[in-house]
């Protein structure tokens, strides 16, 4: 395969009963091949991830959608810490999700946080999608770059430059997130230029060419052969269509 494969990651979110999981997996079991030159990843919620594990088909790597921030097993009811989804045999983990951002009526976890774990699940040896995104309001005050190289440049601040072969970074802008407003290529484009401008220049030309950074906001099978096309959109994280056959078609896409 090519030395970068494009990502397409499935994020299920809270979704999944016994019977829609079966069909899920089902679907993709059945899916026929899968590009060389995609890496497929799919975010089961964690009561499923044993589950899943065991039933997909061995080239579709399993992640959690959220890891703690704690670095050791222990007193941390609730939390799932890095190192046991390691020890379970999990490669990957998605940390920063704009919803976790946002807390569901509590605090939500704030760059710094977001931060810390993507550092924590490094080092217990996964590999992170990390999330970064502005949400309308400040797109339309002219605010994009500024809200995701801040965002990027927290995690940037916690990594060291060994890191990057783990991280890929998810451009969802919160407005495109499950409202079926997909942004157009060149607004994707645009902000994933800006995002490895960035770590070219505070990580290093080899690590900037190196990151896979994915695009993710109401991604469709429709969609996304024309996001694809733009250079420096490596891939994608998909939220709805990734519960339905639009997934393979969406994997497809990246031939
Ligand atoms: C997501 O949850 O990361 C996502 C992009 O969702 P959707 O594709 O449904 O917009």
């Amino acid at each position: 395969p090519p030395q970068k494969r494009y990502l397409i990651g499935g994020n299920w979110k809270a979704n999944g009963t016994l019977a829609q999981t079966a069909g899920i997996v089902k679907i993709l079991n059945q899916g026929g091949a899968i590009p060389l030159e995609a890496e497929v990843v799919i975010a089961p919620p964690a009561h499923l991830l044993g589950y899943v594990k065991d039933n997909l088909r061995p080239d579709v790597a399993v992640s959690a959608q959220n890891s703690a921030l704690t670095t050791k097993p222990g007193a941390f009811t609730g939390e799932l810490p890095a190192v046991l989804l390691k020890d379970f045999g999990l490669n990957w983990v998605i940390v920063g999700h704009s919803e976790r951002r946002e807390g569901f009526g509590g605090p939500g976890e704030t760059d710094d946080v977001v931060a810390t774990k993507t550092k924590v699940a490094v080092d217990a040896g996964l590999h992170v999608m990390a999330c970064v995104g502005e949400k309308l309001e400040q797109r339309e005050a002219g605010k994009t770059t500024e809200v995701v190289l801040s965002q990027l440049n927290a995690i940037a601040s916690k990594l060291a430059r060994e890191d990057w072969s783990k991280v890929v970074i998810a451009y969802e802008p919160v407005w495109a997130i499950g409202t079926g407003k997909v942004a157009t290529p060149e607004q994707a484009q645009e902000v994933h230029e800006s995002i490895r401008a960035f770590v070219k220049e505070k990580v290093g030309a080899q690590q900037a060419a190196l990151l896979r950074i994915i695009y993710g906001g109401s991604v469709k099978g429709s969609s996304a052969p024309g996001l694809i096309l733009k250079p420096d959109i490596d891939g994608f994280l998909v939220g709805g269509a990734s519960l339905t056959s639009d997934f393979v078609t969406i994997i497809r896409a990246v031939k």
